[in-house]
């Protein structure tokens, strides 16, 4: 099966998949990040294989959205050993409910479908017992995480969606950005849709890329360690050294746009950090 990225399924390797690419001049419109910043996000330990420039700031690790101020903010990443799950050095503190805000319906807001992949995902974490859950609430102000559209630009060149890591006040990163054609263009099942918004909340939470030491595991393409990012890549006990697209982590870097409920080893690290 071909393989996207989790958050950009039109990348170099992936282009023909979306785009009816008779003429191989069509390419994804990909502006050039300066030599400047891709060694600045080089050097903080993230991946700069597939970054692109993305609202006001840049994408990294397919999904992981950072500005020019979390780049002078973050400081430099180390090599990390070679282990499963991860986190941020930040966590969400519990217990507590988290509430998500989706606009329904409408030119910006998000289909049934789509709406039901956001409920399904909040499920399969409330099914944890953990010290936090999550819950949908119909209005966005007072919402933990806002989930929105993304541009109808970033929508039509293949990007999945963004999130962000934990502050270091204990919130959950605040903001989901979610493209809306998961079920209407790329015919996603509720359990494709959900499993791909549960990993944009798991980042919120603090979830780093189950193969982020080596995100060729998953997105195929050459051997790329992502690095700690300056944010941490903390091990969590008790889940196994190594990490293989069989297992079907939820945290994978790519996805193939299955449904990737939670693994064993996935609760053992949900049950760890909450
Ligand atoms: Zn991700």
């Amino acid at each position: 099966m071909k393989k996207f990225n989790s958050l950009l399924i039109a990348s170099a390797f992936a282009a023909g998949i979306f785009y009816s690419c008779d003429n191989a001049s069509v390419a994804p419109e990909i502006e050039p990040i300066s030599a400047e910043v891709l060694g600045q996000i080089k050097s903080m330990g993230f991946s700069t294989e597939g970054a692109i420039k993305f609202e006001s700031g840049y994408l990294v690790e397919n999904d992981i959205y950072l500005t020019d101020h979390d780049l002078k903010e973050m400081k430099t990443g180390d090599r990390l050993p070679i282990l499963e799950q991860y986190s941020t050095n930040n966590l969400v503190c519990g217990p507590r409910n988290i509430t998500v805000y989706a606009p329904v319906g409408g030119r910006n807001g998000y289909s049934a479908g789509m709406i039901a992949g956001l409920d399904l995902a909040i499920s399969r974490y409330n099914a944890q017992n953990l010290s936090i859950t999550f819950s949908r609430i119909s209005s966005s102000s007072g919402a933990d995480i806002v989930m929105t559209r993304l541009s109808k630009r970033d929508e039509r060149r293949g990007v999945l969606g963004s999130a962000g890591f934990p502050t270091n006040g204990c919130d959950p990163y605040g903001q989901i950005k979610m493209s809306g054609i998961l079920e209407s263009s790329y015919g996603l099942s509720t359990g494709g849709i959900a499993t791909i918004i549960a990993h944009e909340m798991g980042h919120c939470i603090g979830f780093r890329h189950t193969d982020f030491f080596d995100r060729s595991i998953s997105c195929g393409g050459s051997t790329a360690n992502e690095g700690d990012g300056g944010v941490g890549a903390n091990h969590i006990p008790g889940t196994p050294t190594g990490a293989s697209a069989s297992a079907k982590s939820w945290m994978l870097a790519c996805t193939d746009g299955g449904d990737r409920p939670f693994n064993n080893d996935d609760r053992t690290a949900l049950n760890y950090l909450y």
